[in-house]
């Protein structure tokens, strides 16, 4: 078994059997560079092709390569938490198993981590083939973020980053279900830097982000570093108690003074009734979702379940992949 390694790379990998051996062959050639150690922790996020059994294949070639294999799909954010839990590099380096972070930037991030930085992303300057869509709400959503969100995140950047020790160390005690792995890094602090890179595109294989999962990922975003969506929630209240005070008066007045009796107001009543229940649904709603999320933090269910934990803590993981490989009649 080797000692620790210097540098953690982990890719998280959900269906990714088209890219994983050239993921392999471009990581070797760029840490090989290096001349220091190095591990390449391939994460299984319930993958349904033969991803699991690759990087499996990968690992029996080369011991270098630590497998960890989730139960099922837990998603993207908790594939890296679970990388960053069994990291034992000096520094870390998440990186997309699809190629479209370039492994050649790893070096520059590492020249930047030498010079003492502890948080070292990688800003998009450009994105290549993804639709006008994609680069659209994708733009969208990093302002908003910058926006809604207490914690300043950086614009354009994405999970490609390197991360000293200490800043792992930090991440890990943060417990949160709902992970937005680029607000933790900006909230814990430390000294951070970017570099700029082109995202290539997909080597292989289909984004796993659809309009849905882009959705949900913005709302943890937003609700986990903001109380933006509440502080609204109050402004609509006011606004629509201050109008209707307004209202009143204006009606006060036109039956005392200006002599009408009647309004004509079956339209104008009808309208606001909607009006102010489509404005405590709304509000409703957004306290839904925080209260949602205060439920999921409450049940206190680990992040994520292993199926195996290989190459880590030497012998005895290996053994149970041994047990397991018989136990299934590989
Ligand atoms: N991914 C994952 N679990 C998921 C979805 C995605 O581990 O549920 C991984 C995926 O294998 C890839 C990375 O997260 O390495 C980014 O996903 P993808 O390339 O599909 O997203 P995009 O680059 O299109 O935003
Ligand atoms: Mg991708």
């Amino acid at each position: 078994m080797d000692n620790k390694p210097r540098y953690s790379i982990i890719a998280p990998c959900y269906d990714e059997e088209g890219v994983l051996r050239e993921l392999y062959r471009r990581i070797t050639e760029v840490m090989a560079r290096t001349g220091e150690s190095w591990e390449l922790i391939l994460v299984n996020d319930g993958s349904r092709d033969r991803t699991p059994q690759m990087i499996r294949e990968l690992r029996a070639a080369d011991p270098r390569v630590k497998v960890l294999d989730l139960t099922r799909n837990f998603g993207h954010q908790i594939a890296v938490s679970a990388g960053l839990d069994y990291a034992q590099g000096d520094a870390a380096i998440i990186i997309d198993a699809d190629l479209q972070d370039p492994p050649e930037l790893i070096l520059q991030m590492i020249a930047k981590w030498k010079e003492g930085f502890e948080v070292i992303y990688a800003v998009r300057t450009a994105r290549k083939g993804e639709s006008w869509f994609k680069e659209f709400t994708a733009k969208l959503f990093y302002r908003i973020i910058y926006r809604s969100t207490d914690v300043k995140i950086p614009l354009d950047t994405g999970d490609y980053r390197l991360m000293d020790r200490k800043v792992v160390a930090a991440m890990k005690q943060m417990k949160e279900r709902h992970r937005f792995i680029r607000g933790m890094t900006s909230w814990v602090g430390f000294k951070q830097t970017g570099v700029e890179y082109v995202r290539e595109e997909r080597f292989a294989g289909a984004t796993h982000y659809p309009f849905r999962k882009m959705l949900k990922f913005a709302l943890d975003a937003i609700t986990g570093y903001s109380y933006a969506p509440l502080q609204l929630a109050t402004l609509l209240g006011f606004v629509t108690a201050g109008l209707s005070a307004v209202a009143v008066l204006i009606v006060i007045y036109a039956r005392l003074f200006m002599g009408h009796t009647e309004f004509q107001g079956q339209a104008t009543t009808l309208v606001a009734v909607l009006f102010l229940g489509g404005v405590q649904l709304i509000t409703l709603g957004i306290i839904g979702e925080y209260l949602g999320r205060i439920y999921d933090e409450v049940k206190q269910r680990p992040l994520y379940l292993l199926r195996d934990a290989l190459g880590f803590d030497g012998e005895k993981q290996e053994k149970e992949y041994a047990l397991s490989q018989e136990r299934d009649g590989r």
